[in-house]
């Protein structure tokens, strides 16, 4: 049996981001992981309700584990705020990977949801700072493994292959 893997919807290619479209790993990343494990699709910001495409959010005051405790704000460039989205979102990813008894997730980089090491500075300048998303947050608090597309080399070398 493949271990189950959490991946973010849009680095297979789903065109669920923002702006409408995908990311896609190359092919042969997308073969090994494939090989490797069970992948089980998430795209926190479709599921916590937000259309696509949308505006761009950033986190305002602080990174995604503060959204989850109330101390910062998930909002738009016009200043609507979207945090509850986001937040619904995060659950429904972490309820997933709890049902299926998974680890380890690989999540797009710099995303307010799932960039697990880096997100935007909340001023729309382009800027990266260090923190996670929200969902990315939310699974971390729970001792899942989170990774991100620059970091595959861990989850293509960990786990043995399938014959
Ligand atoms: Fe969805 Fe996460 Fe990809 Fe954004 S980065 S499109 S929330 S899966």
């Amino acid at each position: 049996n493949k271990p189950p893997l959490l991946i973010s919807a849009c680095l297979l290619g789903q065109p669920v981001r923002y702006d409408g479209h995908g990311k896609a790993l190359p092919a042969s990343d997308l073969f090994e992981l494939t090989r490797r494990y069970q992948l089980l699709s998430i795209c926190p910001e479709c599921q916590g309700g937000l259309p696509t495409p949308h505006p761009a959010a950033e986190i305002s005051g602080g990174d995604g584990s503060d959204v989850l405790d109330g101390h910062a704000r998930v909002i738009t460039q016009t200043g609507q705020d979207v945090s509850c989205a986001f937040i619904d979102g995060a659950r429904q990813a972490l309820n997933s990977a709890i049902q299926h008894g998974c680890r380890q997730a690989l999540l797009k980089a710099n995303s307010p949801s799932c960039g697990n090491r880096q997100i935007y500075s909340g001023h729309f300048d382009q800027q990266l700072q260090p923190g996670s998303g929200v969902t990315a947050a939310l699974l971390q608090r729970h001792n899942i493994i989170v990774s991100n597309e620059n970091e595959m080399n861990g989850l293509l070398l960990g786990t043995k292959q399938q014959p």
